[in-house]
């Protein structure tokens, strides 16, 4: 029996994340019960169908991480389909928890014969890929008004959540509440300027020198080096989310709430369809 939390699948949408279908074989299924009890509390299965964890050797579902959510979508093989409601990463493995419909029949994982088709649901991936990238916009837009002296120099980017509904960005150090129309501005600004959006592979030390936040804990791949997002010249996070090429595809962003709590500020905001 093939154990899948020690199987390194590789992260495709790290590389390419316009790919939205993939054909890759099948590594493992399991009965998400008959997995450890700390890989079983990751997921919240759906009631009514016994879940199962799939692995493969390689995948374009985006694990659930950096306060963004994960893929949803199918892996199909043999006329049945596999629905993929959670993605979570125990490294160096990807699990894809999902339900099989028709549920008595499954797949099998075949040591890498027959081939298993992805397909993330483009909609949602587009929308979390939106309010990630506005998030960045934020905690760009206050460094640039650290620059001109309207926010403070200790202001510093925190933790993010890119959820629908309930995304935000924090910062530790104090954003007064009247500066929001200020950031609102420089978000404007940028969106209307299109910045594009690059993906870059730094070593450590180039992240860690030309990075305008660290957001994440800065450990490079052995491979690749530490994986970073670039907005246009405006500044660069080492970040693992997927992005919009170009800004204006973010839409509106919208600040609603700038709260302060503790030494934190929080900067809740939403995406609209411009
Ligand atoms: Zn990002």
């Amino acid at each position: 029996m093939v154990d899948p939390l020690s199987q390194r699948t590789d992260p495709l949408y790290q590389k390419d994340g316009q790919k939205h279908t993939h054909t890759s074989t099948i590594t493992s299924i399991h009965a998400l019960s008959s997995l450890p009890a700390d890989t079983q509390s990751l997921f919240k299965p759906p009631p009514e169908t016994e879940p199962y964890v799939l692995t493969t050797p390689s995948t374009i579902f985006h694990a659930q991480g950096g306060g963004q959510p994960s893929d949803v979508g199918t892996i199909f093989a043999s006329d049945t389909t596999f629905h993929v409601h959670q993605v979570r990463k125990v490294d160096p493995a990807i699990l894809h928890m999902g339900v099989f419909s028709p549920s008595d029949k499954k797949f099998e994982a075949n040591g890498g014969e027959a081939e298993a088709e992805q397909k993330i649901d483009t909609s949602k991936r587009h929308l979390h890929s939106r309010i990630h990238t506005a998030g960045h916009v934020i905690g760009l837009a206050v460094a640039h008004l650290k620059t001109t002296g309207t926010i403070a120099p200790d202001v510093v980017d925190g933790k993010a959540s890119h959820y629908p509904g309930a995304a935000f960005v924090e910062f530790s150090g104090l954003i007064p509440g009247d500066k929001k129309g200020e950031i609102q501005a420089r978000v404007d600004e940028m969106v209307a300027a299109d910045m594009d959006v690059k993906i870059h592979f730094w070593d450590e030390e180039k992240a860690k020198k030309e990075c305008t936040g660290v957001m994440e804990t800065l450990k490079g791949d052995e491979e690749d080096g530490v994986r970073v997002v670039e907005i246009g010249s405006e500044g660069s996070y080492p970040c693992g989310g997927t992005h919009v090429q170009r800004l204006k595809e973010c839409g509106r962003v919208v600040l609603r709430n700038i709260k302060r709590q503790k030494g934190i500020t929080k900067v809740s905001y939403e995406v609209q369809d411009a």
